[in-house]
């Protein structure tokens, strides 16, 4: 059995920025919302998020056996006021699928356990993990936020059969979801309206200027407002108060 603390010691070592354990169950009350937004085809061309609902909403159906998912935080900071050049701000960063696939592989050796690393490829719900090792919560831009980092924040996992001897509490963070109800500014931001103005956090993928300009660019409808994004969208995050409270050196 690993000692959560230890996990948590190796992954600051590591150079990650927070983690947490959460037990392997199934994702129950996050899976309804999930399936709503399916229904409602608000995903728009992201087709794998119609595959493997089951396993992205249960680790144990990823990795058989599974107990624990051992979920990290690494802040990369808000836009650099000096640039130019409509990107967001991950992408002004070092690819991070580079940055942190690695870190985690060498958390896992350092930890001699075996494990799945899951870094955005894999089908599992990050934010959801994240929030559930008690990371955050989820925000109604949909994205996760910390109480240090804002949403600043990449976010990665390693699933595994090994037993942890503490789980976090995630009802940690549960007040900050009736906070979030009354503040809204995230939705009230977004010049496409592609929040949902009501809860649960659901975004309208088909009016996100992100979506557009990401991965797979495709062309923008003409009546999107990009406000001069040409790779990802800040404008959500900027609005929020936990975002706009982060401090990073530079
Ligand atoms: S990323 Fe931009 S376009 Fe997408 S929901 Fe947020 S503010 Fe709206
Ligand atoms: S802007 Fe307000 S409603 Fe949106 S995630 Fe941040 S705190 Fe919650």
């Amino acid at each position: 059995m690993l000692r959560s603390a230890d996990i948590k010691q190796a992954a600051l070592e590591v150079g990650f920025d927070d983690c947490g354990v959460a037990r392997a169950d199934a994702l129950t009350d996050e899976e309804y919302p999930l399936r709503q937004w399916l229904a409602r085809g608000w995903h728009a061309g992201l087709g794998y998020m119609e595959r493997n609902v089951e396993k992205r909403m249960d680790p144990r159906l990823l990795v058989p056996g599974a107990h624990s998912v051992i979920c990290v935080v690494s802040a990369y900071g808000p836009p650099d006021p000096g640039r130019t050049d409509g990107m967001a701000a991950y992408a002004q960063r070092r690819e991070y699928h580079e940055v942190i696939k690695p870190m985690l592989q060498e958390l896992r050796t350092r930890l001699g356990i075996d494990g799945k690393v899951c870094c955005d490829t894999v089908p599992i719900s990050d934010k959801h993990w994240a929030a559930r090792a008690g990371l955050g919560w989820i925000g109604r831009h949909t994205l996760l936020v910390t109480p240090r980092w804002g949403t600043w924040v990449n976010l990665g996992e390693i699933v595994t059969t090994e037993e942890c001897s503490e789980y976090s509490d995630y009802s940690e963070y549960s007040e900050y979801s009736d906070y979030c109800a009354k503040c809204g500014k995230c939705v009230e931001a977004c010049p496409n309206h592609a929040l949902a103005p009501e809860e649960p956090p659901m975004m309208d993928v088909r009016r996100c200027t992100a979506y557009y300009t990401t991965h797979n660019p495709r062309p923008l409808p003409p009546d999107l407002d990009t406000r001069g994004y040409t790779l990802g969208c800040d404008l959500c995050q900027l609005a929020c108060p936990f975002s706009q409270a982060a401090r990073f050196a530079r």
